[in-house]
């Protein structure tokens, strides 16, 4: 696949997106062979990378350097037979709960060891097995990841992410209370409740995002409340309840800024596991430039032409997101490259 071309890509608007990217094959017909998990550790030919509570596990040292040089920074790994010894499995024993299968790639499978989920529930060695893998390792956040790693090693980061957040903070069944196990090697529950098995899969939260551009292609760019001084971005909000993409988009853009868009045209779409969201990106048409900002979430905005926006960020009046945030993307697009 040219990489000048996600996988995970929709369209050739925005090509890549720091946390959509990954080559791996997720597999899903195997999940639920209950010889999956247990077969793959006494086999010793995983893959197996480390997350916990929303981070994954680098080689001590890497997180400081990487961002500093030309070179990746790489996801820690640990040896499926070395965790299968530490976990006290053989090939009969149950599947670890807090082991995500994360799919093949080149003939290698990938699993994640969630360490927040093994604190938490504790198999039989499982304490021991955090104590002995939670060692020699940093510890960082995909947003601090994403823009020094390989595309597959994202992949693979974000898939371990997302389950870990949702797992880890999902115990008891939403329908009925009870307490619920892992299930499908790692990508959904069973709760067994009141005598009635049934299946829970993860909750997305879908959040959209617009670039809003006027009539001399200026971009309208806001600042919130909650945000630290001179960073800016675009308009964003989550989907309402009944809510689809486009509504959502207007209405957030008359909510915060007062302006009313015309034609929307979507531009891509990637996860944002803090916890569990994932952004629709669309760049939508002004139909009048007259701004009035909620002054609740929204202190102000202002458009900018090109030449503006690099002058205050030049003058340390403005400042982007991060490399990892799908709104970086979205105003490099619209300026035309990095910046
Ligand atoms: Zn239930």
């Amino acid at each position: 696949m040219p990489s000048l071309f996600s996988p995970l890509a929709l369209t050739r608007v925005l090509t890549t997106l720091p946390l959509a990217q990954g080559d791996v094959d997720y597999q899903v017909a195997r999940r639920t062979d209950p010889d999956l998990l247990p077969g793959l550790l006494t086999r010793g030919k995983a893959v197996v990378i480390l997350v916990r509570r929303g981070r994954v596990a680098v080689p001590r040292g890497q997180s400081l350097l990487a961002p500093r040089r030309a070179g990746r920074i790489r996801l820690a790994t640990i040896p499926a037979a070395y965790l299968a010894d530490a976990l006290g499995l053989d090939r009969s024993g149950p599947a670890p709960e807090a082991l995500y299968y994360l799919g093949s790639r080149q003939g290698a499978d990938y699993l994640a060891l969630d360490l927040g989920l093994l604190e938490g529930t504790c198999p039989p060695g499982a304490g021991e097995a955090g104590r002995l893998v939670d060692k020699g390792f940093d510890w960082v956040g995909l947003d601090g990841f994403a823009p020094h790693a390989s595309p597959r090693q994202v992949g693979l980061a974000t898939s371990a992410v997302c389950l870990s957040n949702w797992q880890t903070g999902q115990r008891f069944c939403p329908l009925c209370g009870s307490p619920v196990r892992a299930a499908q090697a790692g990508w959904a529950q069973t709760c067994v409740g009141r005598g009635v098995s049934h299946t829970l899969f993860p909750r997305v939260e879908p959040a959209v995002i617009t670039s809003i551009v006027d009539a001399d292609d200026r971009l309208l760019l806001q600042h919130n409340r909650a945000w630290k001084e001179g960073l800016v971005s675009v308009c964003a909000g989550f989907v309402e309840a009944g809510e689809n993409l486009e509504h959502a988009a207007r209405r957030e853009a008359m909510e915060e800024v007062g302006v009313p868009v015309g034609e929307l045209r979507y531009m891509g779409s990637q996860p944002w596991p803090f916890p569990a969201s994932l952004m629709v990106a669309f760049k939508g048409r002004a139909l009048d430039t007259a701004v009035r900002t909620d002054g609740e979430e929204t202190l102000s905005a202002r458009w900018v032409s090109r030449d503006d926006l690099v002058a205050l960020i030049a003058r340390g009046d403005m400042e982007l997101p991060g490399r990892a945030t799908i709104a970086r993307s979205m105003i490099q697009e619209w300026y035309g490259s990095d910046l």
